[in-house]
């Protein structure tokens, strides 16, 4: 058994990770098309806003974040660090926000922005999956499987449709019923039409309690994954996977001679809301 790990998270600590690739064409489309604001969705820790604030600042782009519950001083680090990079912060109550995509919603939002590129919440878009396949061509290596951990699962199709028929992708569900993924993975399929031959799934059973949630357990898994590869792992997202693999490893899933590549999609500044770095 081989196991290779493609540092997406040391393109670049601001933007680096699978947000970065998620971004790249649709920055490019938001330049096309002239715009000189992008707007977008997110929760108070997440690692989308941080990199949408950190693209906009580098592009010379007004950005806007529409952050889901209430407004807490002083700014928690992810928060601080959209606003230092010039991004407006807007609060939406939870039940709003349910309904954020909804065209009347969005109508008030030009009303009282103006002319913005809208990225969706995540940046899980057709064109983000273009950008998330171009991680596959990078790795020069012949491997049997790929894995990664999936919130939305855009970024898991991203990969998929880079792959070839004898390979086999492996999404980790962050999330508490993760079952919804795989419909999820296949309408960005579809919609991308970037259908493939390679076969995937999803594992459930890493969740830690559900999204953001953690336990003693996942955070010492962590500190010796640090200790022994000197590879950090975030809370929410590479530390679950991460688990999840080595624990599916432990109890033989993989045939003896798997080639295995582990995608670190970064989010490492997610630490820094649970006092970890
Ligand atoms: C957002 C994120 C993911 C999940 O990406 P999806 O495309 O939403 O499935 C995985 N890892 C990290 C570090 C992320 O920030």
């Amino acid at each position: 058994m081989n196991l290779s790990v493609k540092r997406e998270d040391l393109v670049d600590y601001e933007l680096g990770g699978n947000k970065w690739r998620k971004m790249k064409y649709n920055l490019e489309a938001a330049t096309q098309q002239n715009h000189n604001t992008l707007l977008t969705f997110g929760g108070a820790y997440s690692n989308h806003i941080y990199a949408t604030a950190a693209a906009g600042k580098r592009l010379g782009l007004r950005t806007i974040g529409i952050i889901r519950g209430e407004a807490h001083n002083p700014l928690n680090p992810t928060l601080q660090f959209a606003r230092d990079c010039g991004m407006q912060l807007e609060y939406l109550d939870r039940t709003r926000y349910r309904n954020k995509t909804g065209p009347e919603f969005i109508e008030s939002l030009r009303k009282k922005y103006g002319r913005f590129y809208l990225l969706p919440e995540g940046g899980s878009s057709t064109l983000a999956l273009k950008g998330c396949a171009e991680i596959i061509e990078e790795i020069d290596e012949n491997f049997d499987f790929i894995c990664s951990a999936c919130g939305t699962g855009g970024t898991l199709a991203g990969l998929i449709s880079g792959l070839k028929a004898q390979h086999k992708a492996i999404g980790f569900a962050v999330l508490k019923g993760g079952g919804f993924l795989s419909g999820n993975i296949q309408n960005f399929l579809q919609q991308a039409n970037a259908e493939s031959s390679a076969s995937w799934q999803i594992k459930t059973d890493y969740h830690f309690g559900g999204y953001a949630k953690t336990k003693p357990e996942l955070w010492t898994f962590i500190e010796q994954f640090k200790k022994d590869f000197d590879i950090p792992l975030d809370g929410v997202y590479t530390g679950k996977m991460f688990y999840g693999l080595f624990d599916l490893i432990k109890t033989g899933y993989f045939p003896k001679s798997s080639r295995i590549i582990a995608i670190h999609t970064g989010g490492l500044q997610g630490n820094l809301g649970f006092n970890k770095n």
